[in-house]
């Protein structure tokens, strides 16, 4: 799984210059020059970092954060604010780390790389592991006792999403929110369909009952 990071960034030149080095660095790159642009590159694709230039025209970077923390979907969105050093006023504002123009490229990747691994290890591309399930969005493969099982992809990101967030109780809405992405035109029980699918993959192993049927609400994956 690549990392999704957007840039908003207003400057054309700096935008770019942003774009190439998260590029050759790896990233999946979407940009924005505005916050309005910004709000609808996320609700497209919901990203794993936005990279948030703090002066924009039109609406600022302030008030663009404060609308996405506002909302369900992307409220707990990784954010980096980048902003004039004469302009720091720390972290108030909510972001999860800053960097301050001018910057150096390598400094910012490697910020950005470390937020991404402090705050969500598994968009970092690395293993995670649940019990005896063990999960790895760089090669694509989960092992189950040490032993390869085989996930179609809805069943894949649903695990994925599963062993990230564990112990939760997910609305059959929220796991279309989360894992389908825009849903408009999925019916929730396709959800069940998936998760029976799922179960059975696990079943031979004794760990499908970490998924557990929350009546009337949805479901929930055991992390004990
Ligand atoms: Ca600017």
């Amino acid at each position: 799984m690549i990392p999704i990071v957007l840039v908003v960034e207003d400057e054309p030149a700096i935008q770019e210059l942003l774009a190439i080095n998260l590029k050759h660095a790896g990233f999946r790159v979407v940009q924005a020059g505005t916050a309005e642009e910004a709000e609808s590159l996320i609700r497209a694709v919901l990203p794993d970092l936005v990279l948030l230039d703090w002066m924009l025209p039109g609406q600022s970077g302030a008030a663009l954060l404060k609308r996405l923390r506002a909302d369900r979907r992307s409220r707990e969105l990784l954010t980096a604010r980048l902003h004039e050093e004469d302009k720091l006023q720390g972290l108030e504002a909510g972001a999860d780390d800053y960097v301050t123009k001018p910057f150096s490229p390598r400094e910012l990747i490697a910020r950005i790389r470390a937020v991404l691994r402090r705050r969500a290890p598994h968009v970092a591309g690395e293993a995670v592991e649940v019990g005896n399930i063990m999960l790895n969005p760089a090669t694509h493969r989960v092992m189950v006792n040490g032993q390869p099982v085989e996930l179609g992809p809805t069943e894949f990101r649903l695990l994925f999403f599963f062993m990230t967030h564990v112990e939760r109780v997910h609305t059959r809405a929220q796991l279309l929110d989360e894992v389908w992405g825009d849903h408009i035109f999925i019916e929730e029980r396709t959800v069940d369909v998936h998760i029976r699918r799922l179960r059975a993959a696990l079943e031979a192993s004794g760990q499908h009952e970490r998924i557990e049927t929350v009546r009337g609400t949805g479901y929930r994956f055991s992390g004990g």
